[in-house]
């Protein structure tokens, strides 16, 4: 396996040398290709486009890197040779995450008409602090690391906020991140709680991201590392890691359908871009498979674009219980639109009624307690098996990406005691619980 160091000069970061991220060769841009050196930047330089990471390509034997990821350690960082991070990330202080539960969820399959076996709930709530960011959050570390930077910052809808104060407490950084004023408690809480900056912005998020990109321009935000906007090429690729284990986890298969929420789009199309990976490492079977998003429908620029077939997304203000997904410009909505259309799969939204239906599903036949980003996955997804788009004969793998105990107020209103006794046994068969 080619894994190659890239010499390159980053100016910005005030430190100069060697950048060592692993396999990760440069930064190409998405739209017209150009070709930039490993650096914090994330606009192409001729046309603005969105950059990436790009890779020497591990070559050679299928059945090696095979063994060598299934001998690696029980985290993200067993697919090492794929990301943009250093040989030794494994011995570096980070809050190593990945390798949650792929749950084959029978009971759900059953409630939802779908063939026993084939239906799998890729549970994320198993992750350090409880949601998928802290796979993108580890790789912007690494970049944060290698580019010299000793702030970690963000621009978030709640769980960042949580992943990236972990992390750089953890890494021996400084932390300062940005949310709306108006967050779940459960969200303030656990981004407060790890000791870093929390600043409340007066606004939604598309107003905190505005902000958090004036401040990248201004002195005051020098030496800053924002894992979701000068570091969004290196971060973004954390979701692959999501594609790389589910594969791995049904036994190195490709999952025929996946049902994904859209926030900014970046998980979604990060984990097309895994799936793709591992098929031309010769890792999986190369096979159509389809992929779906899901967005509340008090915020679904992406889906209201799809359905009427439009290319550019318009933004909306959202207003849904589904915080975390709450990005009425999502900038990666252009690239879902067009993964979903390829691959054959669909972008689908649910009201927040159906989003609360859908947690207490999840909850009562799995006991898997997900957030509303999650209620919003399985409801779009038990919204599209009822209509026919996706085929319940199917593998199909629902991706719960945050946990239900960030947004207890959900259900709160509708949960709560069975009865309340006093407490001996006649007031126990009082309340009819014999
Ligand atoms: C951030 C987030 C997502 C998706 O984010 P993208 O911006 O689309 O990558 C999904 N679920 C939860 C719980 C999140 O916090
Ligand atoms: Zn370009």
């Amino acid at each position: 396996m080619a894994v190659q160091t890239v010499a390159t000069t980053n100016e910005s970061a005030g430190s100069t040398g060697s950048v060592d991220l692993g396999p990760a060769s440069g930064l190409s841009c998405r739209e017209c290709g150009e070709r930039f050196d490993l650096g914090p930047i994330f606009a192409c330089e001729v046309c603005f486009g969105p950059l990436e990471v790009a890779y020497d390509v591990p070559s050679g034997d299928p059945e090696a890197l095979r063994a060598r990821i299934e001998s690696g350690p029980e985290n993200i960082w067993r697919y090492a040779p794929l990301l943009p991070v250093p040989a030794d990330v494994a011995d570096k202080p980070n809050l190593n995450p990945g390798w949650t539960k792929l749950v084959q969820a029978d009971n759900l399959a059953r409630e939802l008409g779908v063939e026993a076996g084939k239906l799998f709930v890729k549970d994320d709530s198993g992750n350090p602090t409880h949601s998928f960011k802290d796979r993108v959050v580890a790789q912007a570390l690494e970049a944060a690391r290698a580019f010299g930077y000793t702030t970690l910052s963000c621009s978030s809808t709640g769980n960042l906020a949580g992943a990236v104060g972990a992390a750089a407490a953890r890494a021996g950084l400084r932390s300062c991140v940005f949310i709306p004023h108006d967050l779940e408690q459960g969200k303030v809480v656990m981004a407060a709680v790890y000791g870093g900056e929390l600043v409340g912005i007066e606004g939604n998020y598309d107003d905190v991201n505005r902000f958090c990109s004036e401040l990248i321009g201004d002195p005051a935000g020098e030496g800053w590392g924002f894992v979701n906007v000068n570091l969004r090429p290196y971060y973004a690729e954390g979701s692959k890691t999501l594609a790389y284990e589910i594969c791995e986890q049904l036994g190195w298969r490709l999952p025929d359908q996946i049902v994904i929420p859209i926030a900014s789009g970046s998980q979604l199309t990060k984990i097309d871009k895994g799936l793709q990976e591992l098929i031309k490492l010769g890792l999986v079977e190369d096979k159509p498979y389809k992929i779906f998003g899901a967005q509340a429908e008090g915020c679904s620029p992406v889906s209201v674009a799809f359905k009427a077939g439009h290319d550019v997304v318009k933004p909306q203000k959202p207003d849904t219980i589904a915080k975390s997904l709450a990005i009425g410009n999502p900038a990666d909505g252009p690239y879902v639109l067009d993964i979903c259309r390829r691959t054959g799969g669909a972008v689908e939204d649910v009201t927040d009624e159906q989003i609360v239906d859908a947690i207490k599903l999840l909850a009562r036949t799995e006991g898997i307690f997900t957030e509303t980003a999650g209620g919003t996955t399985l409801g779009v997804a038990k919204k599209l098996i009822e209509a026919g788009e996706i085929d319940p004969s199917l593998t199909t793998v629902v991706v719960n990406t945050g946990d239900g105990l960030k947004t207890l107020d959900a259900v709160a209103p509708t949960t709560g005691m069975t009865a309340v006794i006093r407490p001996n046994l006649d007031s126990f068969r009082e309340a009819g619980l014999a």
